[in-house]
C-alpha cells in the first residue's frame, strides 16, 4: 500500500516539475485548440452566371436543402455553447481608412439590434475579440468566375460549453472596388459573430454579395440563437 502512495506521489511530482519547466505547454495546448476551431471561408463576388457552384463548393441545385429561412445557420465552433455578447475590437495597423469605414459602420449595425455589444479595445484572454484586417488575394482560377471579397469566422476555446471567441473579418483589398463595401463589411463581421451561409438572398450572409447592407429578419434571429 504504501508504496503505491509513493508512486502516485512520484508521478504527481513529475507532472509539476514539466509545467514549471516548461510553463508554454499550457498556452500551446490553447493555440491548438483555438486552431482546431477556427472557421473561415471566403466571400465571393459573381463575375458571371455560374456562382452558384462556388457555395461551399458544391454543386447547388433546385434539390439542394435550403437553409437560414427563419434563421440564418450558426458556425460551428458558436453552436450549442454559451458565449458573452461583449466583443472588444480592433484593427491591424495596415488597414487603410476606407476599409476601417465599412467595418465601423458594420460594427454600429450590429450594435443597433441590440443583441451584441461591440466596443473598441483589445480583447483580454478571457473576453471576446475581433480582429479587423485586409489581404491580398488575386483571382487563382478565372475560369471560376468569382473574386474572393474577404474571409473572417469564429475561433473558440470551449471551457464546459462556454466558448471565448478570438475572432476575424478581412477584407481582400486586391480589388477594393468590389470588396470595400458595406455588405462585405457585414458579412464578413457576422461571420466573426458566429453566423454561416444562408440561401436566402436577402440575408447579409447570402455567400455572393447582393449588396445586402441591412440584416434581414433571420439574421437577427441566427445572432439570438448565439447570444440568447
Ligand atoms: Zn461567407
Amino acid at each position: 500500500m504504501k508504496r503505491k502512495s509513493w508512486l502516485w506521489l512520484l508521478i504527481l511530482a513529475s507532472i509539476v516539475l514539466v509545467i514549471k519547466r516548461d510553463p508554454q505547454i499550457i498556452p500551446r495546448v490553447e493555440t491548438e485548440i483555438r486552431q482546431a476551431t477556427i472557421r473561415v471561408q471566403p466571400y465571393v463576388y459573381s463575375l458571371g452566371d455560374s456562382i452558384n457552384r462556388k457555395i461551399n463548393g458544391t454543386t447547388k441545385t433546385a434539390n439542394d436543402k435550403q437553409v437560414g429561412k427563419v434563421a440564418t445557420p450558426v458556425e460551428s465552433p458558436l453552436k450549442n455553447v454559451t458565449t458573452s455578447n461583449t466583443y472588444y475590437f480592433h484593427f491591424k495597423k495596415d488597414v487603410p481608412q476606407s476599409v476601417r469605414d465599412v467595418f465601423t459602420n458594420a460594427v454600429n449595425a450590429y450594435n443597433d439590434t441590440g443583441i451584441v455589444r461591440l466596443i473598441p479595445g483589445t480583447a483580454q484572454p478571457n473576453q471576446n475579440g475581433i480582429t479587423f484586417f485586409v489581404y491580398h488575394k488575386k483571382i487563382q482560377n478565372i475560369a471560376s468566375n468569382t473574386v474572393e471579397l474577404g474571409n473572417g469566422g469564429p475561433s473558440a476555446l470551449t471551457i464546459n460549453h462556454y466558448a471565448i471567441n478570438s475572432a476575424q473579418a478581412g477584407l481582400n483589398i486586391t480589388y477594393p472596388n468590389l470588396s470595400v463595401k458595406n455588405s462585405v463589411a457585414l458579412h464578413e463581421l457576422g461571420h466573426a459573430l458566429g453566423l454561416a451561409h444562408s440561401s436566402y438572398t436577402n440575408s447579409v450572409m447570402y455567400p455572393v454579395d447582393q449588396g445586402v447592407s441591412t440584416l434581414s429578419t433571420a439574421d437577427l434571429n441566427g445572432l439570438r440563437n448565439i447570444y440568447k
